[in-house]
């Protein structure tokens, strides 16, 4: 772990963020589940994903070919998405510093990029699924899947190391399974929930947060 009293270059840093439940303060394809399920069978779905049996790319488009969805739907559901309140103090914090942001998600592109817009933040790199509409129908692509991963449909490690900076300091934030990989190759994890259960149980170094209050004040105190 990183002694208390060291500072960060800013220009040598780079903060990743996952999005539902980190950034966004529920999950929102989960609530999505609830509102535009046609029947019950995507919790069949989610417990097979839960228990490993099958991958997020099979559990999403399984979910998302039994929802009644279409962009109006979409649009109107994605304005009631609350972000963490501190969530944009970091991002002009990142900003007036310029150190590199980015969003690494396994929900879909269009639906991050709808609640960042609709919440002012300009500017913040999202890699995701990838989400679109073909006349109002949805039309899904998994860009960042890696054959060789059978658990998540964007599997965040390879982008992770792809859009680090060489030397960078990497700071994680995130709270999945699907953040433990891409976080194990970070130097400062940030976890909650699931990545911090496992982080615990392997007694790796992390520090936990409940809301990104505790990120937000840590960043401030240590960019230069
Ligand atoms: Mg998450
Ligand atoms: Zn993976």
């Amino acid at each position: 772990m990183i002694k208390n009293s060291v500072k960060f270059n800013p220009k040598k840093c780079i903060v990743i963020f996952d999005f539902d439940n980190t950034i966004a303060t529920c999950d929102v394809f989960d609530n999505m589940l609830l509102l535009f399920s046609c029947d019950d069978r995507w919790v069949e779905l989610e417990k097979r994903w839960k228990s490993g049996r099958i991958g997020s790319k099979t559990c999403l488009e399984g979910q998302l070919r039994g929802m009644d969805l279409n962009k109006r739907s979409l649009d109107a559901y994605l304005p009631k998405i609350k972000l963490d309140p501190y969530f944009k103090p970091i991002y002009k914090l990142l900003q007036s510093k310029k150190v590199k942001a980015l969003v690494l998600s396994d929900n879909f592109d269009y639906i991050i990029n709808q609640i960042l817009k609709i919440n002012k933040i300009k500017g913040l790199r999202v890699l995701a699924n990838k989400l679109s509409f073909s006349r109002a129908k949805v039309v899904t692509d998994y860009p960042f899947k890696n054959k060789d991963c059978q658990i998540c449909a964007h599997c965040k490690t390879k982008n992770l190391l792809e859009k680090s900076p060489k030397d960078a300091l990497i700071i994680y934030v995130g709270d999945g399974s699907g953040d433990i990989c891409p976080a194990k190759r970070a130097h400062i994890v940030f976890a909650k929930d699931n990545l911090l259960r496992y982080f615990k149980e392997h007694k790796l170094d992390f520090m936990a947060f409940h809301n990104l209050k505790e990120v937000y004040t840590y960043l401030k105190r240590k960019l230069i």
